[in-house]
């Protein structure tokens, strides 16, 4: 079962990815762990990869499709995989069906877990951190008992910048535009199944294993 993952900030692609990788037995290949391993393993494409990076660069799209490439070459990959955060353009997307075509493999489904931008929104400025002890809250997931001060120590609850609405909203409505020519892309070639993102954690991860095992 050779999976692709999409959705946007907030829309609980990681916590799903975990969850479907453990009912099917397939690897999660997430970029960031993919880098890690690389560079941890000093491959020459981690090499490379981290020269970039130390830069504060952003990776080349060669580089990284090779380091895509070492790993779906992996015996444990063998049975399916499970991408998540790769590919983020067509070009890489269209890279990923010829490193699979080399082995005849293809891309099954790309599961896109479907969030409404305003429950995105709400979703990701909700969250409340604690001034003292760092402990985080939910306003609306995970209110504490008394509003805007810590459970655990007292201490007074802040928003972190990065959580207001005007960056928050800018950064879902960047990724909305960056991911929608993908989306075309996969619906084009029949592959794009939506999943319904707002329902709670073990439905949504219920509906992806029947749309995977085509019960849906
Ligand atoms: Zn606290």
């Amino acid at each position: 079962m050779n999976l692709v993952f999409m959705g946007l900030p907030g829309a609980g692609k990681g916590t799903q990815a975990e969850h479907v990788v453990e009912r099917f037995d397939i690897p999660h290949i997430s970029t960031g762990d993919m880098f890690r391993a690389a560079i941890k393993e000093e491959t020459p494409l981690g090499k490379e990869a981290k020269s970039y990076m130390d830069q504060g660069g952003l990776v080349p799209d060669e580089v990284t499709i090779g380091i895509v490439k070492e790993r779906l070459a992996k015996d444990d990959c063998k049975h399916g995989f499970l991408l998540d955060g790769f590919p983020r353009t067509v070009a890489q997307a269209e890279a990923l069906e010829d490193i699979l075509a080399e082995s005849d493999r293809k891309i099954d489904h790309v599961v896109y877990i479907d969030v409404a931008r305003d429950v995105l929104l709400a979703r990701l400025t909700g969250r409340r951190i604690c001034k003292n002890c760092g402990a985080t809250y939910h306003v609306e997931f995970n209110p504490p008992k008394e509003e805007g001060v810590c459970d655990r120590c007292g201490g007074e609850l802040y928003q972190r910048e990065d959580d207001n609405e005007e960056t928050v909203a800018n950064r879902l409505d960047v990724n909305m535009q960056k991911q929608q020519s993908l989306l075309d892309f996969y619906s084009d070639r029949g592959y794009l199944r939506k999943v319904n993102g707002q329902q709670d954690i073990d439905q949504v991860t219920d509906d992806i294993s029947k749309l995977v095992r085509g019960q849906l």
